[in-house]
């Protein structure tokens, strides 16, 4: 663990009035080996569950195979995590059982990123209304944790109109979410609006459930995206001697209804958009979906303001194979039983950033552990520290803060990026705002924490 170093004097006190000594009413669960989705080979033994309990996914997809041919390594993660009747995120969505993310490890995560909105919000002229979108939210304990920030920070926020908004696609953790956010008390289909479900938080404050983020109004709004784009499907791509091929996924002709990956005979549209001339890697995996969606924040916050931060385990465009598997905290066989294990691959940080080129600023990615220490963490720990009853709730907060921080663990494999508008982080030219003399201020996370 690292040492504990006091924070600058500046943001100890706004951070001492956000947060506030209050906590979340339970504390993260700690089951050994709790496994976060680490790079390949972390989680240990690959685990092969028999394709016996599969049922739904894999039949849909044997049938599809036999008619058609082989699929794209794309169509085959769409089919097993969000197939409308069968897939994991649709049955299932695991986090806590397959999966723990940083959220469920410690509720000193969402508090800060909750206060990295409130800074942005502030520096970039705090406007009277603002909606925070986030995409793909598990249980929803990243958005309940920014909430009680919110809720800290209510002076502060009293004359500003917050609405909150969830895309998600699991009818299972869309109900587990409303639970948490607003005690169950939703309505499905209200009138008038794009989304399926909406309700009020315990705090008072609305909030809307969409399936796309098509879906979400436009409006000044605040972007978060953690552990999602991950979820999102890849191509994946193989040089050999002849060029690219494409991987696809087909039967396998020698064992029964069971999956294996082969290579296109000749080039697929993939291949002919998503290879750059200039790479160098033998192996390539593109998630186009990632990169709708960057454009699509991008253009938003361009066009009516705000800022996306975006938290993932990834790279700067240059891993190779890292689609993967998880079941039960333990690595598991992709093409085995699809549907019943959630299935990820790295966020290519370096694609995201060409995605947003030209409409936004980028900034990141960043380390988690360069992140949250730029946020204060090691000030919130003290304070949670100090007023902790129990040896076990002692021990329990530096265990959390050891997995969000420790390079062996999530410190150095989850990054932050974010999308700003230009302005946010360039001055206008002296010839365009001849009156602008003050520096911006920095922005927190991928610098010091202000808050002024
Ligand atoms: N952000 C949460 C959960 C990460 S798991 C956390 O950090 O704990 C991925 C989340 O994205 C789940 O809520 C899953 O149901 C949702 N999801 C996956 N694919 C999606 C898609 N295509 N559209 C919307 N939500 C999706």
């Amino acid at each position: 663990m690292q040492p504990i170093m006091p924070p600058p004097p500046a943001c100890r006190a706004l951070l001492a009035t956000a947060l506030g000594l209050a906590g979340r009413h339970r504390l993260p669960c700690h089951r050994a080996p709790l496994a976060a989705r680490l790079s390949s080979g972390a989680g240990g033994e690959v685990e092969a569950a028999g394709s016996g309990e599969a049922g739904g996914v894999l039949r849909h997809l044997l049938l599809k195979l036999r008619a058609t041919g082989p699929v794209t390594v794309a169509e085959y993660m769409r089919e097993a995590l969000t197939n409308p009747g069968q897939g994991y995120y649709t049955r299932r969505g695991g986090v806590g059982e397959d999966f723990i993310t940083s959220p469920e490890i410690s509720q000193i995560f969402g508090e800060l990123i909750g206060i990295w909105y409130i800074s942005e919000w502030m520096a970039m002229g705090k406007q009277n209304a603002f909606q925070l979108v986030e995409l793909g939210p598990g249980m929803g304990t990243l958005t309940g944790d920014i909430l009680r920030v919110f809720n800290q920070l209510a002076s502060l926020l009293s004359k500003c109109d917050v609405s909150i908004h969830l895309v998600e696609v699991s009818p299972k953790l869309s109900a587990i979410q409303a639970e948490m956010l607003t005690g169950g008390k939703v309505q499905s289909n209200p009138e008038n609006k794009s989304a399926y479900m909406k309700g009020i938080s315990k705090t008072g404050i609305p909030i809307y459930w969409y399936r796309d983020i098509q879906d979400v109004p436009q409006g000044y709004s605040f972007y978060l995206a953690h552990e999602f784009l991950d979820a999102l499907p890849i191509h994946k791509f193989q040089r050999t001697e002849k060029g690219w091929h494409e991987v696809l996924v087909d039967i396998d002709p020698e064992v029964p209804d069971q999956l294996r990956f082969v290579l296109s005979p000749s080039r697929t549209p993939a291949t002919e958009n998503f290879i750059q001339p200039e790479e160098t890697r033998d192996h390539v995996e593109v998630c186009p979906e990632a990169g709708v969606l960057i454009q699509r924040l991008a253009c938003r916050i361009e066009k009516d303001g705000g800022a996306a931060l975006i938290a993932d385990y990834g790279h700067d465009g240059t891993k190779t194979d890292t689609f993967r598997g998880f079941r039960n905290h333990k690595l598991h066989d992709v093409l085995k039983a699809p549907g019943t294990a959630d299935l990820t691959a790295d966020v290519d940080f370096s694609y995201l950033r060409k995605m947003a080129e030209g409409r936004t600023a980028t900034l990141g990615p960043i380390k988690q552990r360069e992140f949250l220490k730029n946020m204060g963490i090691d000030l919130r720990l003290q304070v949670l520290l100090q007023h902790s009853r129990d040896s076990a709730t002692h021990e329990q907060l530096l265990h959390s803060f050891d997995m969000l921080m420790n390079p062996k663990k999530m410190g150095d494999c989850f990054h932050f990026f974010a999308l700003l508008p230009h302005h946010r982080v360039v001055r206008p030219t002296k010839k365009d705002n001849p009156q602008s003399k003050s520096p911006l201020p920095p922005v927190a996370g991928f610098g010091e924490l202000s808050l002024k």
